[in-house]
């Protein structure tokens, strides 16, 4: 091979300078690295489930795996007339076979979006890595929305109000994730109320990212659809419910007075990916369709995380560490203000360098408020508490008893581990 020693002349796009791998990415491969080296980590980084997928979907797929055609770009039929099904039983959402779109990942579907629809993207912080990257990477501008602790990291009508008020005329696309990446919280049908009266007021078009509604633990979730159904774009998928990240399926319900929407983001899903694949589609019918396993599933799934979250609160109760009770998913968002000036001892001034800390210290992998959004010295983090068996805590998840304090320690102990390793760390 004969080589010439000037490489082609190209150039980065100007809106990736500064990016680099996805933070939750980047922490998965750090802690892989780092455990191939011989250290113990504790994964709390990746917000990954935890449980395995379903037996009734695992066997769809594998039924399915000779499936090798493309299909079609907004999804198989089968699938998202199991969709229309599963939208109305659980959210009360009304949706025909034109308004959904399945894509591999909600994640690419939240891009293709963004790419297709022009005007500003309103993004409450802190929320999930990727929107503002996104955002950046094709070049739209955003408008971070500022949250507080005190209103459990939630925006309101005002907020959005003010910001609409300045310059009604202008598109704007809201983002809102609830419950939420990465606080836990999420929002009440009331507060969903309000803010769809203020986002129909500008005509604002809210992307409804509702990924983690199935596990919300009072299973009581209410979709903001429901209250602001011409405007509002659903979003979900098979990762974290049904445990199956990798398999890379999310879909999006849209209205259908914005079919022109859909259709735009159809045809650039098919000039890009084509369609999502053959076999996980097949096997995401069954996901969807209602079976009473997969029910009990989902349930004892929410449980396991409740009294898990439970168990972590308590724990950081005894310290000054303040953190909000998660309502759904599996994050907390902790704020270690009160160690500050114990911190600057040890050179700690920003999120990132306790995090950094943390994982030389203790090799507990986490993540630092400022990929979330928040300023660079607030000192917030995420925890994903998911670093446990989840396979064996579902086959020995009690049938006729609470989930006690020993069964928590015997199945999800490597979670409860990692977080007694922090709250040490800090009294040192
Ligand atoms: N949503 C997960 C997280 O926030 C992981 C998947 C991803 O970021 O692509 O950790």
């Amino acid at each position: 091979m004969q080589r010439h020693n000037k490489s082609p002349k190209i150039h980065l796009n100007e809106n990736l300078r500064g990016l680099s791998t996805s933070a939750t990415i980047a922490i998965q491969q750090l802690s892989k690295t780092l455990t191939e080296q011989g250290r113990e980590i504790y994964r709390l980084g990746l917000g990954q489930s935890p449980f395995p997928v379903p037996d009734p979907v695992i066997e769809a797929l594998k039924k399915n795996a000779h499936q090798k055609d493309y299909l079609a770009v907004k999804g198989l039929e089968e699938l998202r007339h199991s969709l229309i099904g599963h939208h109305r039983r659980i959210f009360g959402i009304e949706s025909g076979m034109e308004d959904i779109i399945v894509g591999p990942g909600s994640k690419e579907l939240m891009f293709i979006l963004q790419l297709v629809y022009d005007g500003e993207i309103l993004i409450p912080t802190p929320s999930w890595v990727s929107y503002y990257p996104q955002a950046r990477i094709i070049g739209r501008h955003v408008n971070a929305i500022m949250t507080t602790r005190e209103n459990s990291w939630k925006i309101t009508a005002g907020q959005i109000d003010a910001i609409c008020r300045l310059d009604p005329g202008r598109s704007r696309l809201l983002i809102l994730n609830y419950p939420s990446n990465p606080t836990g919280q999420t929002y009440s049908a009331g507060e969903l109320k309000e803010l769809a009266e203020v986002l129909a007021k500008y005509q604002v078009l809210v992307l409804s990212d509702e990924i983690y509604a199935k596990l919300t633990f009072s299973d009581k979730h209410t979709s903001i659809v429901n209250f602001y159904p011409e405007g509002t774009i659903f979003s979900g998928g098979l990762s974290k419910w049904c445990g199956a990240g990798g398999w890379r399926l999310g879909l999006f319900v849209i209205p259908e007075n914005l079919r022109w929407l859909t259709d735009a983001m159809a045809t650039v899903a098919s000039e890009t990916f084509t369609s999502t694949s053959a076999p996980i589609q097949y096997a995401a019918v069954t996901a969807f369709q209602q079976n009473p396993d997969i029910d009990i599933y989902v349930e004892k799934c929410r449980k396991i995380l409740t009294a898990l979250s439970d168990s972590i609160i308590a724990k950081f109760q005894k310290t000054k560490v303040d953190v909000l009770a998660p309502q759904g998913g599996f994050y907390i968002f902790p704020d270690f203000d009160q160690y500050r000036q114990l911190f600057q001892k040890k050179g700690i001034l920003t999120s990132t360098d306790l995090c950094d800390q943390l994982l030389q210290d203790t090799g507990v992998a986490i993540l630092p408020g400022v990929d979330f959004g928040r300023p660079k010295d607030e000192l917030t983090v995420r925890i994903a508490y998911v670093d446990f068996d989840g396979t064996a805590a579902l086959k020995n998840f009690p049938d006729h008893a609470a989930l006690n304090d020993d069964y928590l320690q015997k199945y999800c102990g490597r979670t409860l581990r990692a977080v007694d390793i922090i709250v040490d760390w800090l009294s040192e």
